[in-house]
């Protein structure tokens, strides 16, 4: 409206006659509204803000997003246009009735779903609940029905024992209804889902000034989703690229989603997919239970099989302990190590063995031919005796009688140096089959002896008091051809016998266990560590003086400080005392153990929960 104005009119007649005449040159519609604009430029009074723009300019704050509010929206803008005011009192009426039925629902709906929460339906636990809550959540979060739809489910978790509504409804427009889940994903989901809950729940309470703390958390928590995808699950989908593939894909869409439309896609993804995986977990439980069975069956027949083979009983029974409890894969692997070793040595034994056998078999059936030969000889001889004493009868002849007699002379000592040669044969054979015999059944002994002297100590998984011996011999030698120092530490748990009394002999075990598995993980792979019996324990340390085994020994006992375990459900520590002692040239093994083993004691007695060396003891002396 910057039309030039000729000269300044003061007086309000003039003033209305000039509008009036701008109004017909400016061809503008004749409403009291343009008069008064015009009217108000011409008298230069400061232009009033009109009803009309005040509402346009506020319409045009107010939020916009749902169907809903541009409805709502559209028809003030209609109703300004036209500047047609019939309708206003509808529209105001609606907005009235919106707010108070909006203000009365959600207390209403909060105290149901509070009912809801306590209330016990057969199928619908705590876990399920949140699920579906979360479920309606998302699908509804910024609907104005939320309020309606959380009453609805409230009454299927039966809040309103008269209620009907079944948990399908719940959520009726929307194809994938929260009764399609499987009960079993459940578990999985609902942490996770429960935090996405929670914010959500959060945000709506809240207000704008905390969005921000909001966008972190939700950072966050999109963070600890996108590495419980790639460092939990993917690593585990290893067998199955197809699964791997799909996990990969949700993981890029955590990075990517922005919207709820996003996100409720994504939740989508995943829940099929964790329902998979489960699939995946059941099946390989499955074969593994399958495969045990199998092994246990297999043992069982075999011990009864071999009950005569006395050599295959000690690695039956290791293989026996182990499937028996919870599978330990240090166990396996050392059980494994020493099954090989002790099967590589009755291999070799089974041979001889069998080259024993075998030239037993070879005694025997000479043996047969020589009785044979003798049964022949002999028999031979009662015919030649036949013949001579038929050809004596027959003559009278002297002289052909002594040329007889003297054939058979000849003919019997024939025989009986055939026989005494016989029977220093066999005499002979005798004696070396029951030597080989002898040989035989050591062999055998030796085969049994090998099975039993499995060198591992079933409980802890460390080497045993028979491994103690043999690594203790290899040290020995390695440090008489040059090697470096070789120290022995001792160690015995601090009131054991307490520990059990209290928590039972279970608890005791495990303690056991710990204390091993804590000793493996401090000491260094070439230190061994070895089960003496009971509740004492003997670390053998090559290329290691007094001085550093102490360091190491301390090492230990802060480990254990730090370190509990769990003992009928209470949290458990230990402390040993420890004896330490250095390996003298051409000692024997007893000798260093002894030393070790009065240094130990020494250490109770002052106290227990400390390391004491042979010299503190020769301090003492
Ligand atoms: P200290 O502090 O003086 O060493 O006292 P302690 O109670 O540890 O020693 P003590 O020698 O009095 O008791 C050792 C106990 O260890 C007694 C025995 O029942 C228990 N024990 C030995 N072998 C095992 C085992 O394999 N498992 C369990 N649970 N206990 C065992
Ligand atoms: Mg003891
Ligand atoms: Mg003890």
């Amino acid at each position: 409206m910057a039309t030039p104005q000729p000269k300044k009119i003061t007086s309000a007649p003039d003033i209305a006659r000039e509008t009036i005449k701008q109004m017909a040159m400016r061809r503008v519609e004749p409403t009291p509204n343009n008069y008064e604009l015009i009217y108000n430029e011409i008298a230069g009074t400061p232009q009033k803000e009109t009803l009309n723009n005040a509402i346009k300019k506020a319409l045009k704050q107010l939020p916009n997003q749902s169907t809903e509010q541009a409805n709502w929206i559209n028809r003030w803008e209609k109703l300004l246009k036209q500047d047609n005011w019939a309708g206003l009192a509808d529209i105001l009426n609606e907005g009235m009735d919106a707010s108070v039925a909006h203000t009365k629902q959600w207390p209403d709906a909060i105290r149901l779903l509070l009912k809801g929460w306590d209330a016990r339906r057969v199928g619908i636990d705590p876990a399920r609940k949140k699920e579906t809550l979360e479920r309606v959540l998302i699908n509804y979060g910024n609907d104005p029905q939320l309020s309606a739809k959380l009453q609805n489910l409230a009454n299927s978790w039966g809040a309103n024992e008269a209620g009907t509504t079944e948990l399908a409804n719940v959520g009726a427009d929307n194809n994938d209804s929260v009764d399609s889940e499987p009960v079993a994903e459940t578990s999985k989901t609902t942490s996770l889902l429960q935090k996405i809950d929670n914010k959500i729940s959060s945000v709506m309470a809240i207000g704008n000034d905390e969005t921000k703390q909001f966008h972190e958390t939700f950072q966050i928590l999109q963070d600890m989703l996108k590495q419980s995808l790639n460092h939990g699950l993917i690593p585990r989908l290893d067998g199955y690229p197809e699964l791997r593939e799909e996990a990969y894909e949700i993981a890029i869409l955590t990075e990517k989603a922005r919207k709820l439309k996003d996100w409720q896609f994504m939740a989508k993804q995943f829940r099929a997919l964790l329902v998979r995986v489960e699939l995946i977990g059941a099946n390989e439980e499955g074969i593994k239970r399958d495969l045990l069975g199998l092994l246990k069956l297999l043992l069982s027949n075999i011990s009864e099989l071999v009950s005569d083979d006395q050599w295959l009983r000690g690695q039956v029974a290791t293989v026996q302990t182990i499937i028996s409890g919870p599978l330990d894969r240090v166990q396996i692997q050392s059980a494994e190590k020493s099954l090989k070793e002790v099967i590589y040595k009755q291999g070799m034994v089974k041979h001889s063995l069998i080259e024993a056998k075998n030239a037993f078999k070879t005694m025997i059936s000479t043996f047969v031919d020589r009785l044979k030969f003798m049964a022949d000889a002999s028999g031979s001889y009662h015919e030649k005796i036949e013949i001579y004493s038929d050809k004596l009868s027959e003559t009278d002849d002297i002289i052909r009688i002594n040329e007889l007699l003297e054939s058979l002379m000849h003919d019997t000592h024939a025989m009986q140096s055939d026989i005494m040669r016989s029977r220093e044969a066999l005499l002979h054979q005798r004696e070396e089959a029951e030597s080989s015999q002898e040989k035989i059944k050591k062999l055998q002994e030796e085969l049994t002896q090998l099975s039993e002297a499995v060198r591992m100590d079933q409980l802890t998984g460390v080497l045993n008091r028979r491994g103690l011996d043999d690594a203790l011999t290899t040290e020995i030698s390695r440090f008489s051809r040059g090697g470096g120092p070789l120290t022995l530490a001792l160690l015995d748990i601090d009131n054991f016998k307490n520990l059990n009394d209290t928590y039972g002999h279970h608890v005791g075990d495990i303690a056991l266990k710990h204390l091993a598995n804590v000793v493996k993980k401090t000491i260094r792979p070439t230190d061994i560590v070895t089960r003496l019996g009971g509740e004492e324990f003997v670390i053998l340390l090559p290329d290691t003086n007094i001085d550093e085994a102490i360091i190491t020994m301390t090492r230990l006992q802060r480990s254990l400080t730090k370190e509990y375990f769990l003992g009928n459900n209470e949290r458990l520590l230990i402390t040993f005392s420890a004896g330490i002692a250095l390996f003298k040239k051409d000692e024997e093994q007893t000798a260093l153990i002894h030393r070790a083993d009065q240094a130990m004691y020494l250490a109770k007695k002052s106290g227990k929960n400390k390391v004491m060396t042979e010299i503190d003891l020769a301090k003492l002396a």
